[in-house]
C-alpha cells in the first residue's frame, strides 16, 4: 500500500475510493449508494445501507472469536478500582442496559443525553443507545449546570444517565445535583433519570423521575437483536462550543462513522484486532467516541478506559505503569498531559521504573505540539511521537502519517503531517483564492469530505451551511489557520476565531463574554487566550466598568471568575479579569479581537487599518503587562 497512490485515487475519485472501503464492516444490507448530496449542499456517505454500531462493536467481535478478549480495561487510580471486560461480559451488559432504556420507552430515533464520568457504565450506555438507534449526547461531566441545560434543551432526551458523582483526585464532584439542577432550569424535562450510585457518595433521588442503574435493569429483556438504523441515521450528537450563540450539535451518523473508523484505526493508527489501545482522554470528547469506545471495538482491540489524571495518582508515572500493565501498543494523548507529566518529573526518571517495550508509538492532537515537549517525549519513550490533526466535526484525522502502511511519513517538527486519503486540504486567502506552497491562510478542505465527517448540525441543517460553507464557496472551512509546505505537510497556526483551547478543551470566549457581561458593574468585556505554559492556553477577561460605578477591582475579579465557574464549569480555568478603560474596535463598533489576541500571546501586531483609536492599544498593553495578565 503506498501513502501516493492511496491519496492520489480518494482525491480523484472519492466515491470509487470510498466504495471500495465498503466491506471493512459487517452491514445488514449493503449500501447502494455511495454518496449523495443532502438537501442543504453538503455530502453524505453510504445513506442507504443498514447497519448497526453497536453490532459492530460487540456481536460481530463474538462471531470474530473474540468473546474472551477483553474489550475494556477499566482502571481507575482515583478510586483504587480495576476491572477487566471481556467482549463477552461487555456484550451482555449492553443487550440487558439496552434492555432497561427500552422499558422506559426509548426507541429508535429518541435521544439519551449521558452525563457521566470514566466508569464502564458510561460505555455501557453508549453502546446501549446505540444498539436502539437511539442518539445518545455525552455531555463532559465537567460542566456546570446551565451548560447542560442548554444542551438537554436541544437534544431533548427522553432519559439522561448519570452517575451520583465523579471522582478527582481525593475529591468527589457530586454530578447529580448539577441534573436535577438542569433539569430545573431547561425546559423540555426528561422522562427518566437513570443514577449509578458509586460507593463513595449516594445521590439523592427524585420519586417518579428517578431510577437506580442496577435496580431499573432487573428482569429486563436483553435486546440481543440490535435495531437496524440506515447509513444516514445520527449514531450520537456531541456538542461542541460555536463562536456565537448556543453550542453546536455535531451530528454522527453511523455508516460513514463505522467505516471511516475502521479505516483509521487500522491505517492511520496501525492497530491490528487483538492490540490493546488507549485513547487518553473522556469520553465527553469527541476523541472519547472514536478512540475510547467505537474505534478500538469495532476494530477487535481491548481498549484501556482510564479514570485519572496523568499526576498526582499516585504520581506522575502512573502513564507509564498503565502502559506496562497492559502492555499497550499505541496511545493517544493532548500534548498538555505530557507537559503535566514533565513540569512534576522534568527527568521522565519514572518512566524508567517500568518497562514500555510493548509500546509502538504515541499520537498526540488536540492543541500544538510545541517542540520542546515533542522533544522531551521521543527522547524518553524512544518511539516515533505523532501529530496528527482534527476536530470534533471530521471525528478522524486530517492529516496523520498512516502508521499502518509500510511508508508512513517521515515527522516534520511543527507540522501534523500530511493530508490523510480523502481529505484534499488547501489554504486560501480571505477572499478563498487558493496560496502558494508555505504562505499562510485558512485551511479548507475539498467536497466532497470522506466518510465520517460530520454533515449536519442537530436542529439546525442551516447552521452547518453557515458554520462549515458559506465563507469559502465549495470549500469546508475548518476555522483553523496555517500552511502547507511544498512537501504536502500541514502546518496549522491556531484557530482563526475566538474559540480557545485549555488542556485540549475548545472553549468559546464568546460564551465566557456573555457571562461575565452580565455581572452588574460591567459596560462590555472580552475574552481572550493568554499563552500558558501547562495548559496551551488559558481565558483573561478584559472588562469596562459602567459609567460611575465604584467597585474594588479585587472583587470584582473575584465576581466575574466565579460566575464563569458557575456558569461554564471550573474546566474553563478563568481566573483573571482586569478593568481597562476601553477596548479597541472597528469604527463600525467590532471589537479588535484577533489583535487582542496577539498581545495577549506576547506577539509583535500591526495596527489594524480599521481601528477607530490606535492609542488604545498600547494602553491596553500596558494593562495587562502591569496586571500580569502577560
Ligand atoms: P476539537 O474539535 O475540540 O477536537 O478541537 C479541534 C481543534 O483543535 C482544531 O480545529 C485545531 O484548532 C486544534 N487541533 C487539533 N489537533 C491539533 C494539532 N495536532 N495541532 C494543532 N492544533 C490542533
Amino acid at each position: 500500500m503506498s501513502y501516493n497512490e492511496e491519496y492520489k485515487a480518494a482525491t480523484e475519485n472519492p466515491e470509487g475510493y470510498w466504495a471500495g472501503q465498503v466491506e471493512r464492516i459487517k452491514w445488514f444490507k449493503k449500501p447502494e449508494s455511495i454518496l449523495e448530496k443532502t438537501d442543504h449542499g453538503t455530502y453524505k456517505w453510504y445513506a442507504d445501507g443498514e447497519l448497526n454500531t453497536s453490532y459492530l462493536a460487540l456481536d460481530w467481535q463474538l462471531e470474530q472469536g473474540r468473546g474472551e478478549q477483553v474489550a475494556l480495561y477499566y482502571d481507575s487510580p482515583v478510586t483504587d478500582t480495576k476491572k477487566a471486560i471481556t467482549f463477552n461480559e461487555l456484550h451482555s451488559q449492553v443487550t440487558v442496559f439496552a434492555g432497561a432504556l427500552r422499558n422506559m420507552g426509548v426507541e429508535k430515533g429518541d435521544r439519551v443525553v449521558i452525563y457521566m464520568p470514566m466508569i464502564p457504565e458510561a460505555a455501557v450506555a453508549m453502546l446501549a443507545c446505540a444498539r436502539l438507534g437511539a442518539p445518545h449526547s455525552v455531555v463532559f461531566g465537567g460542566f456546570a449546570a446551565t451548560e447542560l441545560a442548554v444542551r438537554i434543551d436541544d437534544a431533548t432526551p427522553k432519559v439522561i444517565l448519570t452517575a451520583s458523582c465523579g471522582v478527582e483526585f481525593e475529591k468527589q464532584i457530586a454530578y447529580k445535583p448539577l441534573v436535577d439542577k438542569a433539569i430545573d432550569m431547561a425546559e423540555h424535562k426528561p422522562g427518566n433519570v437513570v443514577v449509578c450510585q458509586r460507593p463513595m457518595l449516594t445521590a439523592d433521588m427524585t420519586e417518579g423521575r428517578d431510577l437506580d442503574w442496577y435496580a431499573c435493569q432487573q428482569g429486563v429483556e436483553p435486546v440481543t437483536e440490535p435495531v437496524p438504523v440506515r447509513g444516514d441515521d445520527p449514531l450520537y450528537v456531541l456538542y461542541t462550543s460555536g463562536t456565537t450563540g448556543a453550542p453546536k450539535g455535531i451530528v454522527r451518523d453511523n455508516g460513514g462513522h463505522a467505516v471511516a473508523l475502521s479505516y483509521a484505526v487500522q491505517n492511520i493508527y496501525g492497530m491490528q484486532p487483538g492490540d490493546v489501545w488507549w485513547g487518553a482522554s473522556d469520553i465527553g470528547w469527541v476523541v472519547g467516541h472514536s478512540l475510547i469506545v467505537y474505534g478500538p471495538l469495532m476494530s477487535g482491540c481491548s481498549a484501556i478506559f482510564f479514570e485519572g489524571k496523568p499526576i498526582r495518582c499516585p504520581d506522575a508515572g502512573v502513564f507509564w505503569r498503565i502502559i506496562e500493565e497492559y502492555k499497550v501498543n499505541s496511545m493517544f494523548c493532548a500534548p498538555t498531559a505530557f507537559r503535566a507529566i514533565r513540569k512534576e518529573d522534568p527527568e521522565g526518571g519514572l518512566s524508567k521504573n517500568y518497562d514500555l517495550s510493548s509500546l509502538k508509538w504515541v499520537f498526540v492532537a488536540g492543541e500544538k505540539l510545541d517542540s520542546s515537549t515533542y522533544g522531551w517525549l521521543s527522547e524518553l519513550l524512544e518511539v516515533p511521537v505523532v501529530d496528527h490533526w482534527w476536530q470534533t466535526e471530521t471525528g478522524w484525522p486530517m492529516s496523520s502519517p498512516m502508521m499502518g502502511w509500510p511508508d508512513p511519513s517521515e515527522a516534520r517538527l511543527g507540522s501534523t503531517n500530511k493530508a490523510v486519503p480523502g481529505y484534499d486540504i488547501r489554504v486560501v486567502d480571505g477572499e478563498g483564492t487558493e496560496v502558494g506552497a508555505g504562505e499562510t491562510g485558512n485551511i479548507v478542505v475539498t467536497l466532497p469530505m470522506p466518510p465520517g465527517v460530520a454533515w449536519d448540525i442537530w436542529n439546525q441543517p442551516q447552521r452547518y451551511v453557515d458554520s462549515y460553507l458559506t465563507a469559502f464557496e465549495g470549500y469546508y472551512h475548518t476555522g483553523d489557520g496555517g500552511y502547507v509546505d511544498e512537501d504536502g505537510y500541514v502546518v496549522i497556526t491556531g484557530r482563526t476565531d475566538d474559540v480557545i483551547n485549555v488542556s485540549g478543551h475548545r472553549l468559546s470566549t464568546g460564551e465566557m463574554e456573555e457571562v461575565v457581561s452580565s455581572h452588574a458593574a460591567v459596560a462590555e468585556c472580552a475574552v481572550i487566550g493568554a499563552n500558558d505554559t501547562m495548559k496551551g492556553q488559558i481565558p483573561v477577561g478584559l472588562i469596562v466598568l459602567k459609567a460611575g460605578v465604584e467597585i474594588d477591582e479585587a472583587q470584582l475579579e473575584k465576581e466575574v471568575v466565579a460566575m464563569v465557574r458557575e456558569q461554564v464549569g471550573a474546566l474553563a480555568c478563568f481566573r483573571r479579569a482586569v478593568v481597562v478603560q476601553r477596548l479597541p474596535k472597528t469604527r463600525s463598533g467590532k471589537i479588535l479581537r484577533a489583535v487582542l489576541r496577539k498581545i495577549a500571546a506576547n506577539e509583535e501586531y500591526k495596527m489594524p487599518p480599521t481601528i477607530d483609536d490606535e492609542a488604545i492599544l498600547p494602553e491596553i498593553t500596558d494593562m495587562m503587562k502591569g496586571s500580569g495578565l502577560i
